[in-house]
Protein backbone atom coordinates (compact mmCIF):
# COMPACT_ATOMS: atom_id res chain seq x y z
CA UNK A 1 0.00 0.00 0.00
CA UNK A 2 0.71 3.58 0.08
CA UNK A 3 1.93 3.80 3.14
CA UNK A 4 0.32 7.18 3.63
CA UNK A 5 -3.00 6.08 4.23
CA UNK A 6 -4.66 2.41 5.85
CA UNK A 7 -7.34 2.63 3.19
CA UNK A 8 -5.60 1.14 -0.90
CA UNK A 9 -6.19 3.49 -3.56
CA UNK A 10 -6.90 2.61 -6.95
CA UNK A 11 -6.91 4.52 -10.41
CA UNK A 12 -8.89 3.56 -12.84
CA UNK A 13 -8.85 4.39 -16.12
CA UNK A 14 -11.97 5.40 -18.19
CA UNK A 15 -15.56 5.50 -17.44
CA UNK A 16 -17.20 3.38 -19.89
CA UNK A 17 -19.43 0.10 -18.49
CA UNK A 18 -16.55 -1.78 -17.44
CA UNK A 19 -14.16 1.25 -15.76
CA UNK A 20 -17.28 2.41 -13.67
CA UNK A 21 -18.15 -1.16 -12.95
CA UNK A 22 -14.41 -1.90 -11.93
CA UNK A 23 -14.48 1.41 -9.76
CA UNK A 24 -17.56 0.23 -7.90
CA UNK A 25 -16.44 -3.29 -7.29
CA UNK A 26 -13.01 -1.64 -6.03
CA UNK A 27 -15.00 0.75 -3.92
CA UNK A 28 -17.11 -2.49 -2.14
CA UNK A 29 -13.72 -4.26 -1.58
CA UNK A 30 -12.10 -1.57 0.24
CA UNK A 31 -10.79 0.83 -1.83
CA UNK A 32 -10.69 4.65 -2.02
CA UNK A 33 -11.29 4.94 -6.21
CA UNK A 34 -10.87 7.65 -8.47
CA UNK A 35 -12.08 7.23 -12.01
CA UNK A 36 -10.20 9.24 -15.11
CA UNK A 37 -11.90 9.80 -18.27
CA UNK A 38 -10.76 11.62 -21.09
CA UNK A 39 -14.44 12.86 -22.16
CA UNK A 40 -15.78 15.83 -20.28
CA UNK A 41 -19.21 13.96 -19.62
CA UNK A 42 -20.62 10.56 -18.98
CA UNK A 43 -20.97 9.06 -22.39
CA UNK A 44 -22.07 5.64 -23.80
CA UNK A 45 -21.44 5.37 -27.33
CA UNK A 46 -23.46 2.90 -28.88
CA UNK A 47 -27.27 1.94 -28.22
CA UNK A 48 -28.58 -1.03 -26.77
CA UNK A 49 -26.54 -3.34 -25.30
CA UNK A 50 -27.83 -6.86 -24.20
CA UNK A 51 -26.34 -8.18 -20.78
CA UNK A 52 -26.15 -11.72 -20.19
CA UNK A 53 -26.37 -13.34 -16.69
CA UNK A 54 -23.10 -13.40 -15.44
CA UNK A 55 -23.13 -9.24 -15.72
CA UNK A 56 -26.39 -9.18 -13.62
CA UNK A 57 -25.15 -11.65 -11.06
CA UNK A 58 -22.12 -9.29 -11.02
CA UNK A 59 -24.57 -6.15 -10.62
CA UNK A 60 -26.36 -8.28 -7.62
CA UNK A 61 -23.34 -8.70 -5.93
CA UNK A 62 -22.19 -4.70 -6.57
CA UNK A 63 -26.07 -4.17 -5.02
CA UNK A 64 -27.57 -2.42 -7.97
CA UNK A 65 -29.44 -5.60 -9.73
CA UNK A 66 -32.44 -4.17 -9.37
CA UNK A 67 -32.00 -0.86 -10.58
CA UNK A 68 -30.47 -2.37 -13.61
CA UNK A 69 -33.26 -4.64 -14.44
CA UNK A 70 -35.53 -1.65 -14.04
CA UNK A 71 -34.11 -0.12 -17.31
CA UNK A 72 -33.90 -3.29 -19.00
CA UNK A 73 -36.42 -5.39 -21.06
CA UNK A 74 -36.00 -8.90 -20.81
CA UNK A 75 -34.87 -10.52 -24.54
CA UNK A 76 -34.40 -13.47 -25.93
CA UNK A 77 -31.41 -14.04 -28.67
CA UNK A 78 -32.96 -16.24 -31.34
CA UNK A 79 -31.89 -15.94 -34.81
CA UNK A 80 -34.58 -16.23 -37.85
CA UNK A 81 -33.41 -16.55 -41.61
CA UNK A 82 -34.83 -13.73 -44.14
CA UNK A 83 -37.96 -15.61 -44.68
CA UNK A 84 -38.88 -15.48 -41.12
CA UNK A 85 -38.14 -19.23 -40.00
CA UNK A 86 -36.54 -19.67 -36.95
CA UNK A 87 -32.99 -21.36 -36.48
CA UNK A 88 -33.42 -23.42 -33.95
CA UNK A 89 -30.89 -24.63 -31.45
CA UNK A 90 -33.05 -27.65 -29.50
CA UNK A 91 -29.73 -29.18 -27.72
CA UNK A 92 -29.53 -25.24 -26.30
CA UNK A 93 -31.99 -24.82 -23.14
CA UNK A 94 -33.99 -21.71 -22.82
CA UNK A 95 -31.83 -19.80 -20.48
CA UNK A 96 -28.97 -19.97 -22.70
CA UNK A 97 -30.74 -17.33 -25.38
CA UNK A 98 -32.15 -14.66 -22.44
CA UNK A 99 -30.84 -11.54 -21.86
CA UNK A 100 -31.36 -8.17 -20.54
CA UNK A 101 -31.58 -5.22 -23.43
CA UNK A 102 -30.39 -2.08 -21.83
CA UNK A 103 -29.72 1.44 -22.90
CA UNK A 104 -26.16 1.95 -22.29
CA UNK A 105 -25.83 5.95 -22.14
CA UNK A 106 -28.91 4.81 -18.96
CA UNK A 107 -26.29 1.84 -17.85
CA UNK A 108 -23.61 4.38 -17.35
CA UNK A 109 -25.50 7.13 -15.40
CA UNK A 110 -26.72 4.57 -13.23
CA UNK A 111 -23.04 2.70 -12.64
CA UNK A 112 -21.81 6.87 -12.42
CA UNK A 113 -24.42 7.04 -9.51
CA UNK A 114 -23.41 4.03 -7.56
CA UNK A 115 -19.29 4.85 -8.31
CA UNK A 116 -20.40 8.57 -6.78
CA UNK A 117 -19.60 11.48 -9.38
CA UNK A 118 -17.39 12.62 -6.46
CA UNK A 119 -14.70 10.01 -7.29
CA UNK A 120 -14.99 10.55 -10.89
CA UNK A 121 -12.74 13.27 -12.90
CA UNK A 122 -14.27 13.92 -16.26
CA UNK A 123 -12.06 15.74 -18.83
CA UNK A 124 -8.94 14.22 -17.16
CA UNK A 125 -7.16 11.62 -19.92
CA UNK A 126 -4.49 9.05 -18.61
CA UNK A 127 -1.00 9.79 -20.01
CA UNK A 128 1.65 7.90 -18.37
CA UNK A 129 2.12 6.01 -14.93
CA UNK A 130 5.57 5.19 -13.14
CA UNK A 131 5.71 1.81 -11.28
CA UNK A 132 7.04 1.68 -8.03
CA UNK A 133 7.85 -1.11 -5.56
CA UNK A 134 5.02 -0.31 -3.68
CA UNK A 135 2.75 2.23 -5.77
CA UNK A 136 2.28 3.61 -8.89
CA UNK A 137 2.27 7.17 -10.28
CA UNK A 138 -0.06 7.90 -12.52
CA UNK A 139 0.31 10.78 -14.87
CA UNK A 140 -2.97 12.94 -16.32
CA UNK A 141 -3.71 15.05 -19.27
CA UNK A 142 -4.29 17.95 -16.80
CA UNK A 143 -0.88 17.62 -15.58
CA UNK A 144 -2.03 16.52 -12.15
CA UNK A 145 -0.67 12.84 -10.92
CA UNK A 146 -1.77 10.26 -8.69
CA UNK A 147 -0.43 7.75 -6.43
CA UNK A 148 -2.00 4.60 -5.89
CA UNK A 149 -1.65 1.09 -5.25
CA UNK A 150 -2.98 -0.24 -8.56
CA UNK A 151 -3.86 1.04 -11.87
CA UNK A 152 -6.60 -0.52 -14.00
CA UNK A 153 -6.65 0.48 -17.48
CA UNK A 154 -10.37 0.22 -18.62
CA UNK A 155 -9.70 2.91 -21.29
CA UNK A 156 -11.46 0.99 -24.27
CA UNK A 157 -9.68 -0.81 -27.62
CA UNK A 158 -7.57 2.08 -28.24
CA UNK A 159 -6.47 1.96 -24.55
CA UNK A 160 -3.41 4.32 -23.73
CA UNK A 161 -2.71 2.34 -20.86
CA UNK A 162 -2.26 -0.63 -22.85
CA UNK A 163 -0.19 1.31 -25.28
CA UNK A 164 2.17 1.46 -22.10
CA UNK A 165 1.86 -2.15 -20.66
CA UNK A 166 2.13 -4.22 -23.82
CA UNK A 167 3.54 -1.98 -26.39
CA UNK A 168 3.37 -3.54 -30.07
CA UNK A 169 0.04 -4.48 -29.85
CA UNK A 170 -2.71 -1.45 -31.17
CA UNK A 171 -6.26 -2.23 -31.99
CA UNK A 172 -6.71 -3.07 -35.62
CA UNK A 173 -9.50 -3.11 -38.03
CA UNK A 174 -11.70 -6.22 -38.21
CA UNK A 175 -11.35 -6.08 -42.24
CA UNK A 176 -14.44 -5.19 -44.07
CA UNK A 177 -16.55 -5.87 -40.61
CA UNK A 178 -19.19 -2.48 -39.92
CA UNK A 179 -22.13 -2.06 -37.55
CA UNK A 180 -24.63 0.39 -38.10
CA UNK A 181 -27.26 0.87 -35.18
CA UNK A 182 -29.70 3.38 -33.36
CA UNK A 183 -32.38 3.49 -30.50
CA UNK A 184 -35.37 5.04 -32.14
CA UNK A 185 -39.10 5.75 -31.00
CA UNK A 186 -41.47 3.13 -32.66
CA UNK A 187 -43.85 6.13 -33.95
CA UNK A 188 -44.97 4.89 -36.91
CA UNK A 189 -43.66 1.98 -37.17
CA UNK A 190 -45.48 -1.21 -36.16
CA UNK A 191 -42.94 -3.36 -34.80
CA UNK A 192 -44.76 -6.53 -33.77
CA UNK A 193 -42.19 -8.84 -32.29
CA UNK A 194 -38.53 -8.76 -31.64
CA UNK A 195 -36.14 -9.96 -34.38
CA UNK A 196 -32.66 -11.12 -34.98
CA UNK A 197 -31.68 -12.13 -38.90
CA UNK A 198 -29.15 -14.17 -40.35
CA UNK A 199 -29.00 -12.96 -43.82
CA UNK A 200 -26.98 -13.34 -47.35
CA UNK A 201 -23.99 -11.11 -48.22
CA UNK A 202 -22.04 -11.80 -44.39
CA UNK A 203 -25.57 -9.63 -43.17
CA UNK A 204 -26.44 -9.92 -40.21
CA UNK A 205 -29.28 -7.54 -38.10
CA UNK A 206 -32.55 -6.74 -36.67
CA UNK A 207 -34.64 -5.44 -33.85
CA UNK A 208 -35.49 -5.39 -30.26
CA UNK A 209 -37.96 -3.50 -28.34
CA UNK A 210 -36.46 -1.89 -25.46
CA UNK A 211 -37.82 -1.51 -21.88
CA UNK A 212 -39.44 2.13 -22.36
CA UNK A 213 -40.59 1.39 -25.69
CA UNK A 214 -38.31 2.54 -28.45
CA UNK A 215 -36.90 0.01 -30.33
CA UNK A 216 -32.74 -0.85 -30.74
CA UNK A 217 -32.22 -1.85 -34.38
CA UNK A 218 -28.60 -2.99 -35.86
CA UNK A 219 -27.23 -3.88 -39.27
CA UNK A 220 -23.51 -5.82 -39.35
CA UNK A 221 -21.69 -6.91 -42.70
CA UNK A 222 -18.89 -9.30 -42.11
CA UNK A 223 -16.89 -8.76 -45.43
CA UNK A 224 -18.29 -5.60 -46.74
CA UNK A 225 -17.01 -3.93 -50.03
CA UNK A 226 -16.04 -0.27 -49.27
CA UNK A 227 -19.00 1.93 -47.85
CA UNK A 228 -20.93 4.69 -50.18
CA UNK A 229 -23.69 7.25 -49.32
CA UNK A 230 -25.22 8.02 -46.47
CA UNK A 231 -25.15 6.12 -43.14
CA UNK A 232 -28.90 5.32 -43.35
CA UNK A 233 -28.61 4.60 -47.46
CA UNK A 234 -25.69 2.40 -46.22
CA UNK A 235 -27.47 -0.08 -43.59
CA UNK A 236 -30.59 -0.42 -45.79
CA UNK A 237 -28.84 -1.29 -49.00
CA UNK A 238 -27.64 -4.09 -46.07
CA UNK A 239 -31.48 -4.25 -44.80
CA UNK A 240 -31.97 -5.77 -48.00
CA UNK A 241 -30.14 -9.03 -47.23
CA UNK A 242 -32.02 -9.50 -44.01
CA UNK A 243 -35.58 -9.20 -45.20
CA UNK A 244 -37.70 -10.58 -47.94
CA UNK A 245 -39.15 -7.93 -49.39
CA UNK A 246 -42.70 -7.36 -49.11
CA UNK A 247 -45.24 -7.07 -46.31
CA UNK A 248 -43.06 -7.56 -43.77
CA UNK A 249 -40.15 -5.18 -44.02
CA UNK A 250 -40.10 -3.67 -40.30
CA UNK A 251 -36.36 -2.94 -40.19
CA UNK A 252 -35.94 -1.11 -43.45
CA UNK A 253 -38.69 0.55 -42.34
CA UNK A 254 -37.12 1.42 -39.22
CA UNK A 255 -33.85 2.51 -40.94
CA UNK A 256 -35.88 4.44 -42.98
CA UNK A 257 -37.52 6.79 -40.03
CA UNK A 258 -34.15 6.84 -38.70
CA UNK A 259 -32.74 10.66 -38.81
CA UNK A 260 -28.86 10.01 -40.30
CA UNK A 261 -27.78 12.01 -36.96
CA UNK A 262 -28.78 9.30 -34.94
CA UNK A 263 -27.61 6.84 -37.30
CA UNK A 264 -24.13 5.08 -34.98
CA UNK A 265 -22.11 3.55 -37.44
CA UNK A 266 -18.47 1.46 -36.65
CA UNK A 267 -15.59 0.08 -38.60
CA UNK A 268 -15.14 -2.92 -35.79
CA UNK A 269 -11.95 -2.76 -34.24
CA UNK A 270 -10.05 -5.60 -32.11
CA UNK A 271 -7.47 -5.66 -29.72
CA UNK A 272 -4.67 -8.71 -31.20
CA UNK A 273 -4.61 -11.63 -28.30
CA UNK A 274 -2.10 -10.01 -25.37
CA UNK A 275 0.81 -11.82 -24.20
CA UNK A 276 -0.29 -10.61 -20.71
CA UNK A 277 -2.96 -8.10 -18.92
CA UNK A 278 -1.10 -7.21 -15.82
CA UNK A 279 2.66 -6.24 -14.50
CA UNK A 280 2.72 -5.99 -10.41
CA UNK A 281 0.91 -2.72 -10.06
CA UNK A 282 -1.22 -1.98 -13.25
CA UNK A 283 -3.93 -4.37 -14.94
CA UNK A 284 -5.97 -4.22 -18.01
CA UNK A 285 -9.78 -4.92 -17.90
CA UNK A 286 -12.82 -5.10 -20.64
CA UNK A 287 -11.88 -4.16 -24.62
CA UNK A 288 -8.66 -2.30 -23.38
CA UNK A 289 -7.51 -6.34 -23.30
CA UNK A 290 -10.03 -8.14 -24.93
CA UNK A 291 -12.18 -5.87 -27.48
CA UNK A 292 -13.31 -8.36 -29.86
CA UNK A 293 -15.87 -8.27 -32.93
CA UNK A 294 -19.37 -8.05 -31.18
CA UNK A 295 -20.63 -10.65 -33.30
CA UNK A 296 -20.97 -12.67 -29.94
CA UNK A 297 -22.41 -9.57 -28.16
CA UNK A 298 -20.90 -10.56 -25.05
CA UNK A 299 -17.64 -8.04 -24.60
CA UNK A 300 -19.66 -5.77 -21.67
CA UNK A 301 -20.39 -9.07 -20.23
CA UNK A 302 -17.12 -10.03 -20.51
CA UNK A 303 -15.79 -7.01 -19.06
CA UNK A 304 -17.89 -6.68 -16.43
CA UNK A 305 -16.53 -9.70 -15.23
CA UNK A 306 -12.91 -8.87 -15.21
CA UNK A 307 -14.02 -6.23 -13.25
CA UNK A 308 -15.80 -8.24 -10.94
CA UNK A 309 -12.81 -10.98 -10.75
CA UNK A 310 -10.71 -7.72 -9.74
CA UNK A 311 -12.70 -6.70 -6.86
CA UNK A 312 -12.80 -10.21 -5.55
CA UNK A 313 -8.98 -11.08 -5.59
CA UNK A 314 -7.82 -7.02 -5.04
CA UNK A 315 -10.48 -7.48 -2.00
CA UNK A 316 -8.66 -10.28 -0.29
CA UNK A 317 -5.64 -10.10 -0.07
CA UNK A 318 -3.72 -6.90 0.54
CA UNK A 319 -0.77 -8.33 -1.57
CA UNK A 320 -1.62 -6.40 -5.17
CA UNK A 321 0.74 -8.07 -7.58
CA UNK A 322 -0.56 -11.42 -6.32
CA UNK A 323 -4.25 -10.50 -6.41
CA UNK A 324 -3.26 -9.47 -10.59
CA UNK A 325 -1.75 -12.46 -10.56
CA UNK A 326 -4.63 -14.38 -10.10
CA UNK A 327 -6.57 -12.12 -12.36
CA UNK A 328 -4.89 -12.80 -15.22
CA UNK A 329 -4.05 -16.45 -14.21
CA UNK A 330 -7.74 -16.59 -14.04
CA UNK A 331 -9.23 -14.27 -17.43
CA UNK A 332 -6.28 -14.55 -19.86
CA UNK A 333 -6.81 -18.32 -20.67
CA UNK A 334 -10.35 -17.82 -20.10
CA UNK A 335 -10.66 -15.50 -22.45
CA UNK A 336 -8.39 -17.23 -25.28
CA UNK A 337 -11.97 -19.82 -24.75
CA UNK A 338 -13.60 -16.98 -25.64
CA UNK A 339 -11.96 -16.29 -29.13
CA UNK A 340 -12.10 -19.92 -30.09
CA UNK A 341 -15.30 -20.20 -29.50
CA UNK A 342 -16.39 -16.71 -31.36
CA UNK A 343 -13.87 -17.28 -34.31
CA UNK A 344 -16.36 -20.62 -34.21
CA UNK A 345 -19.19 -18.43 -34.68
CA UNK A 346 -18.03 -15.69 -36.97
CA UNK A 347 -16.92 -18.93 -39.73
CA UNK A 348 -20.09 -20.83 -39.55
CA UNK A 349 -20.07 -21.64 -42.96
CA UNK A 350 -24.20 -21.26 -42.73
CA UNK A 351 -26.92 -19.17 -40.92
CA UNK A 352 -27.85 -22.60 -38.99
CA UNK A 353 -24.71 -23.54 -38.37
CA UNK A 354 -23.83 -19.49 -36.88
CA UNK A 355 -27.34 -20.02 -34.70
CA UNK A 356 -25.65 -23.38 -33.13
CA UNK A 357 -22.19 -21.98 -32.61
CA UNK A 358 -23.46 -18.74 -30.70
CA UNK A 359 -25.31 -20.81 -28.45
CA UNK A 360 -22.91 -23.17 -27.73
CA UNK A 361 -20.81 -19.41 -26.41
CA UNK A 362 -23.81 -18.33 -24.87
CA UNK A 363 -23.96 -21.86 -23.05
CA UNK A 364 -20.68 -22.00 -22.35
CA UNK A 365 -19.68 -18.54 -21.06
CA UNK A 366 -23.34 -18.95 -18.99
CA UNK A 367 -21.99 -22.34 -17.54
CA UNK A 368 -18.26 -22.15 -17.27
CA UNK A 369 -18.05 -18.63 -14.52
CA UNK A 370 -15.03 -16.86 -13.25
CA UNK A 371 -16.21 -16.38 -10.06
CA UNK A 372 -19.08 -18.71 -8.36
CA UNK A 373 -22.21 -15.99 -8.35
CA UNK A 374 -25.71 -18.39 -8.30
CA UNK A 375 -26.98 -17.36 -11.81
CA UNK A 376 -30.19 -18.74 -10.30
CA UNK A 377 -32.47 -15.61 -10.22
CA UNK A 378 -30.84 -13.37 -12.77
CA UNK A 379 -33.61 -12.71 -14.61
CA UNK A 380 -36.21 -12.94 -11.74
C1 LIG B 1 -21.81 -2.75 -32.74
C2 LIG B 1 -21.48 -3.26 -31.38
C3 LIG B 1 -22.46 -3.91 -30.63
C4 LIG B 1 -22.16 -4.45 -29.37
N1 LIG B 1 -23.13 -5.06 -28.65
C5 LIG B 1 -22.85 -5.61 -27.45
C6 LIG B 1 -23.85 -6.26 -26.67
O1 LIG B 1 -25.02 -6.31 -27.05
N2 LIG B 1 -23.49 -6.83 -25.48
C7 LIG B 1 -22.21 -6.79 -25.02
O2 LIG B 1 -21.92 -7.34 -23.94
N3 LIG B 1 -21.24 -6.13 -25.71
C8 LIG B 1 -21.52 -5.54 -26.91
N4 LIG B 1 -20.56 -4.89 -27.59
C9 LIG B 1 -19.21 -4.78 -27.01
C10 LIG B 1 -19.23 -3.67 -25.96
O3 LIG B 1 -19.74 -2.49 -26.54
C11 LIG B 1 -17.83 -3.40 -25.43
O4 LIG B 1 -17.19 -4.63 -25.12
C12 LIG B 1 -17.92 -2.53 -24.17
O5 LIG B 1 -18.57 -1.32 -24.44
C13 LIG B 1 -16.50 -2.24 -23.67
O6 LIG B 1 -16.59 -1.38 -22.56
P1 LIG B 1 -15.26 -0.72 -21.97
O7 LIG B 1 -15.70 0.04 -20.77
O8 LIG B 1 -14.20 -1.76 -21.84
O9 LIG B 1 -14.73 0.26 -23.12
P2 LIG B 1 -15.37 1.61 -23.65
O10 LIG B 1 -16.84 1.54 -23.64
O11 LIG B 1 -14.68 1.88 -24.96
O12 LIG B 1 -14.96 2.70 -22.58
C14 LIG B 1 -13.64 3.19 -22.50
C15 LIG B 1 -13.69 4.55 -21.81
O13 LIG B 1 -12.33 5.01 -21.61
C16 LIG B 1 -12.25 6.38 -21.98
N5 LIG B 1 -10.85 6.64 -22.33
C17 LIG B 1 -10.19 6.22 -23.44
N6 LIG B 1 -8.91 6.65 -23.41
C18 LIG B 1 -8.75 7.33 -22.25
C19 LIG B 1 -7.64 8.02 -21.65
N7 LIG B 1 -6.43 8.06 -22.23
N8 LIG B 1 -7.84 8.63 -20.46
C20 LIG B 1 -9.07 8.58 -19.84
N9 LIG B 1 -10.14 7.96 -20.37
C21 LIG B 1 -9.98 7.35 -21.55
C22 LIG B 1 -13.24 6.52 -23.13
O14 LIG B 1 -13.64 7.86 -23.32
C23 LIG B 1 -14.39 5.62 -22.64
O15 LIG B 1 -15.29 6.34 -21.83
C24 LIG B 1 -20.84 -4.32 -28.85
C25 LIG B 1 -19.86 -3.63 -29.57
C26 LIG B 1 -20.17 -3.11 -30.82
C27 LIG B 1 -19.08 -2.36 -31.60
Amino acid sequence: MTGKTTVPRAVVVGAGIVGLTTGLALRRAGFDVVVCEHAPEIRAAGAGLGLWANALAVFDELGIGDQVRAIGKPSEMHFHDPAGRLLDTPEFGAEDHRYLLVHRAKLNDQLADAVGRENIRLGTGFRAYEEHADHVTVRMSDGSSEDADVLVGADGAYSAVRAQLVPGFPAQEHPGHHAWRAVVPAAGVSVPRNRLILGSHGCRGGYVRTQDGSVYWLVNQFRSPPLTGTRRQQALERARFLEDQGEDRVLADLIESTPEELILHNQIMVVPPLPHWVSQRVALAGDSAHAMSPHITAGATLGIEDAAVLGHLLGSTGDVPAALAGYEAAQLPRYARVAELSAAVEHAPTPQEFAWHYAAFSHWMLTQRPLAQDRVGAFQ
